[in-house]
């Protein structure tokens, strides 16, 4: 070993002593009580911008992620990429945000060796706060999943499901009934024939399968699975049978506040804006943005009552679908042709569709008749004209290029692109970095320009400080 130079060595430690009393002071001064992250899963700034424009030219509304929280509290930028990869999935950008930990594409909450990485679920419970998941994708989804427990894959679904119940999350609401019952029972998918929705009501849990069942439900502890798979868009959604992201967002808030000494920590995801830019579909994408606004508005009521205690995250785990509002040319092969702006005018275009492409396309079936075809857009797509090459494309069930993967959405979400100047670059996903916007006790750590494990490590170092 080297000879050290011992007053040197000896002032290091001092200050290094004094840096982590100084932190840790610091992170009890400002660790909340609850910690309420609403994640709206592939937006970028994009998505919010143009969910921002649709409100105030359509509704003369404001939007509460940007008037509100970005503007009131700190604001950042995030990177997303996993460990071998520029562009990441679900599970890798979840995992790094909730673990702090940088992993491989596909990967839930284990270090790209195997081993399990603490989740953010798992340091609210070691802190005696109480937990919630919430999503209208499946709830053992790639996110809400990443945020609790451990796969080395994100399809190792059954397994998922019960490391939930050993976990004792309080709150558990969103799709996946299916990994909950065994194969025989409606659409059940557990090849164990166990029967976990009974498991979980054995341990106190109320069970919710409709709306009005979830508003009904009283008990502390509330597992509520809306549908077999995951949940609609919010464009197509039936208010009698599935709640919003909103519906959600209240139950939850009101399950988790009550009898909470400690306070508790929730995840409250939309999945339907990642669905909605996978298809290229800016109609489910405003709608599925405006109803997770919504979403934000409530959990920002709730921030409002104490404002000391609650630390409220909105933001995302990467962006879906290259979105751009563009200013163009409107026909590039002609030089000097005119130019074409994205305007008010194409936002209202854009309100009158009444379905999702998803939606389109389970109309149209497998085998796209031309008359149907014609008949969905003008019932469906007022306004909007069908190009011959797209309607092709349609009726030949062929892909527009190779980075558009849903042929039939692909080629009605470029239809509406052509008419209304918003583009999508792609059916998957992009590296641009998202935001993330706080307010509350410990929001500044979450500004600046951050790489998702420092997200991790800042969330984590707040549940830590007590
Ligand atoms: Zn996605």
């Amino acid at each position: 070993m080297a000879r050290m130079n011992t007053p040197r060595a000896v002032l290091t430690l001092v200050l290094l002593m004094g840096a982590m009393v100084v932190s840790g002071v610091a992170a009890a001064a400002t660790a909340p009580r609850n910690v309420i992250i609403l994640f709206a899963d592939g937006i970028g700034t994009a998505h919010v911008e143009i969910a921002r424009l649709y409100n105030r030219h359509i509704h003369n509304a404001g939007l509460t992620i940007t008037d509100v929280i970005m503007r009131q509290g700190s604001l950042g930028l995030m990177t997303s990429h996993p460990v071998e990869a520029i562009a990441t999935d679900s599970a890798a950008a979840g995992s790094a945000m909730f673990t702090g930990i940088k992993t491989t594409i596909g990967t839930i909450s284990m270090t790209p060796d195997g081993k399990p990485a603490r989740t953010v679920a798992e340091a609210a419970r070691a802190a005696g706060k109480r937990v919630g998941i919430v999503t209208t994708a499946t709830v053992y989804d790639a996110s809400p999943a990443a945020f609790s427990v451990h796969a080395k894959s994100r399809r190792d679904t059954q397994a998922i499901v019960d490391q939930y119940l050993t976990l004792g999350l309080d709150v558990i609401l969103g799709g996946g009934r299916d990994f909950f019952l065994p194969t025989g029972t409606g659409e059940g998918n557990r090849k164990d024939g166990k029967d976990l929705i009974a498991a979980f009501r054995g341990q106190g849990y109320s069970y919710a399968a409709t709306l009005p069942e979830l508003k009904a439900a009283t008990a502390k502890k509330l597992l509520g699975l809306f549908a077999w798979g995951g949940m609609a868009f919010e464009i197509d959604r039936d208010p009698a049978v599935e709640p919003s992201i909103r519906d959600m967002t209240e139950a939850a808030l009101r399950t988790l506040a009550q009898d909470s000494p400690n306070g508790f920590v929730v995840l409250l995801e939309t999945e339907n804006t990642d669905t909605a830019a996978h298809r290229n579909d800016i109609a489910a994408l405003v709608h599925a943005v405006r109803e997770f606004d919504a979403a934000v508005k409530i959990a920002y009521d709730f921030y409002s009552r104490a404002p000391n205690e609650t630390l409220l995250i909105v933001t995302s785990d990467h962006e879906t679908g290259g979105l751009t509002v563009t200013y163009a040319q409107t026909e590039m092969t002609t030089s000097g042709s005119k130019r074409f702006y994205a305007a008010p005018e194409h936002l209202k275009l854009v309100s009158g569709i009444t379905v999702s492409l998803d939606k389109a396309r389970d109309i149209l079936g497998k085998k796209p008749d031309p008359a149907a075809l014609d008949a969905l857009v003008r019932k469906h797509f007022p306004g909007f004209t069908l190009d011959a090459d797209l309607r092709e494309a349609i009726l030949g069930q062929k892909m527009l290029e190779r980075n558009c993967t849903y042929p039939t959405q692909c080629a009605l979400g470029r239809m509406v692109a052509r008419q209304t100047g918003i583009y999508w670059g792609t059916s998957g996903h992009s590296a641009q970095p998202v935001f993330v916007a706080a307010v509350g006790p410990g929001s500044d750590r979450f500004q600046g320009y951050m790489d998702n494990t420092e997200f991790g490590k800042a969330l984590l170092g707040l549940l830590d400080a007590r």
